[in-house]
C-alpha cells in the first residue's frame, strides 16, 4: 500500500527498531513509547482497520496476540502485567491506518477511559 507508513517500516524502506520478525508479522518499538516497554506487532499485509478484518484473518489476529505474549515474556513484564491495545478510528484515538496491536507494560497502567 502506497504512503502506509507501517508498510513502508514492513519493506524497509523507512527505518525502526525491530525486536520480531516472522512470515506475517513484524514487531518494532513506538517511536513515542507510553510505558517502558511499548511495542507495535503489526501485520505484514496491509489491512487498514479492525472493520476490515473477515474470518480468514482468525489465524493472523491469534498470532499478533500470542507475538505479544511472546514478547511480554522476552521483555520480563509477563508476571507484572501488561495491556494490550487494537485502536479503531477517529474515537479509538486510530492514527495509522494499518492495523496494529499495541503492547505496553513496565510501569502501573492507569484505567482506560
Ligand atoms: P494508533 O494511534 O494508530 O493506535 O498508534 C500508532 C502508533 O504508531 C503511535 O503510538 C505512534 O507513536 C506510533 N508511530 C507513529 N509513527 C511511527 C514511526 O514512524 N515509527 C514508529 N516506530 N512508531 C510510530
Ligand atoms: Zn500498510
Amino acid at each position: 500500500m502506497e504512503n502506509c507508513l507501517f508498510c513502508k517500516i514492513v519493506s524497509r524502506d523507512i527505518p525502526a527498531d525491530i525486536i520480531h520478525e516472522d512470515d506475517q508479522v513484524i514487531a518494532f518499538r513506538d517511536v513515542n513509547p507510553q510505558a517502558p516497554v511499548h511495542v507495535l506487532i503489526v501485520p505484514h499485509r496491509h489491512i487498514s482497520t479492525v472493520n476490515d478484518l473477515t474470518d480468514k484473518d482468525q489465524s493472523l489476529t491469534g498470532h499478533m496476540i500470542l507475538t505479544a505474549g511472546q514478547i511480554a515474556l522476552q521483555s520480563g513484564i509477563d508476571d507484572s502485567g501488561y495491556r494490550l491495545i487494537m485502536n479503531c478510528n477517529q474515537e479509538g484515538g486510530q492514527t495509522v491506518f494499518h492495523i496494529h496491536l499495541h503492547l505496553l507494560g513496565g510501569r502501573q497502567l492507569t484505567h482506560l477511559g
